[in-house]
């Protein structure tokens, strides 16, 4: 046993028992540590050094809804200690998304609980399994809405993970493939990933601001990016939130000319400053026919009930609009209102892997992040309810040194 493998052992040994509050037998805990026969040590996110191939579980530090009624509040998880191809992050910023909100009050069914929201993920890697290349510790890393997917069907294989057809695993409310429990989301003080779901996060950004663009970033730019927009393109983007924000910041980035479509005229100078060129206020029927037959792509963002027959009257032959919003009803829309003026009416689901980096790494060549209000952990109720009214410019980011 050399002098470094005893220094590890016994530092293990006494972390071990640290970790679980037990009293520590040193000589029987570096007994155990032996057997591993591990070469690879690893710090944790609490600075506790352990053997890599022990599976020791870490506790975790969350805020969870245990029923659906009932509000968020602190609770212990135990995390998986990284397994060779795993990436443990200490989770710094936490974006709050209203997928967060339906799903931890169980308003689309299906909520396992209890339930760890957060999926828009950005922190420092504090420890990695000994296969993993692509990160190390102290690099920043981000994490978006997916952990995992088969990784073998044709979407998969095209890095489409979030179209796997054999069911990607969502960043909480899942279930891990290999049936170890439920996934947690980032509410949380750390989460461990498999290092093909970890992105890299450039330091030219304030990691608050950047959070976001790992959720409502990805859901705007990926439709943009698919149907190629660009310059000589008009755009409209419908509903001005945290999602609908990155969409104009995004479109107009791309170069394309992009107009706000609300039905709030307050929201126009807001919509200018974050670079929309022009605003059109719905209600306002003279408006509204400067701009019918108008636009080459719609993004419609809308989660709330309305009527896609009327937004579609505002695309020009060959116009696409497309959905990232989900309401509650199913679209109404006649045959021929798509059929005049070859129209489409498209959907989008986030983005896979691949292009989430890119559009990571394309906010960081553009400066572009996230208007973003930093709340404490503890505030995360009243911000499900000041975002229930809208009141948030434009995103709610939970600062995880208040957790
Ligand atoms: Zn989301
Ligand atoms: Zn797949």
């Amino acid at each position: 046993m050399t002098e470094k493998w005893r220094i590890n052992c016994k530092t293990a040994a006494i972390n071990f028992a640290e970790q679980r509050d037990i009293s520590c037998n040193e000589q029987y805990m570096i007994n155990l540590f032996r057997k591993t026969e591990t070469k690879t040590w690893i710090t944790t996110s609490k600075g506790y050094i352990v053997p890599l191939k022990e599976n020791l579980m870490s506790s975790t530090k969350t805020y969870a809804a245990q029923e659906a009624t009932t509000p968020l509040a602190p609770w212990t998880i135990k995390r998986r200690a990284p397994k060779p191809h795993d990436v443990e992050i200490q989770i710094l910023y936490c974006g709050v998304c209203h997928s967060d909100l339906h799903t931890a009050r169980n308003e689309w069914g299906g909520t396992i609980f209890p339930c760890v929201p957060g999926h828009e993920i950005v922190g420092k890697v504090t420890a990695v399994g000994d296969h993993v290349k692509k990160f190390k510790a102290g690099d920043l890393a981000g994490v978006g809405c997916l952990v995992d997917s088969c990784r073998d069907c044709d979407n998969c294989k095209e890095g489409l993970e979030q179209y796997c057809s054999n069911g990607m695993v969502g960043t909480y409310n899942g279930k891990e493939k290999d049936g170890s429990g439920n996934t947690y989301g980032g509410y949380s003080k750390s989460i461990v990933v498999h290092e093909d779901f970890v992105l890299h996060i450039s330091d030219k950004l304030p990691l608050e601001a950047v959070a976001p663009l790992l959720c409502a970033g990805i859901t705007t730019y990926s439709p943009l990016r698919h149907w190629k927009i660009g310059k000589g393109h008009k755009v409209g983007i419908l509903g001005l939130g945290g999602l609908g924000h990155m969409g104009v910041k995004l479109a107009a980035a791309m170069g394309a000319e992009v107009t706000m479509l609300s039905h709030t005229a307050s929201k126009e100078a807001d919509a200018k400053r974050l670079g929309a060129h022009q605003f059109v206020l719905t209600s306002d029927a003279e408006q509204v026919k400067k701009v019918t037959g108008n636009f080459d792509f719609i993004l419609d963002i809308v989660s709330a009930d309305h009527d896609y027959n009327f937004y579609l009257s505002l695309l020009r032959t060959n116009g696409v609009m497309v959905c990232v919003g989900a309401p509650p009803s199913p679209a109404q829309i006649p045959a021929f209102n798509l059929i005049f003026g070859r129209k489409s009416f498209a959907g989008s689901l986030i983005g896979g892997l691949p292009e989430t980096q890119e559009m990571l790494d394309y906010c960081a060549e553009h400066n572009i992040v996230s208007d973003v209000e930093v709340i404490a952990m503890k505030d995360i109720n009243e911000a499900y309810e000041r975002m229930l009214k809208g009141d948030v410019r434009y995103r709610f980011v939970i600062d995880m040194a208040t957790l």
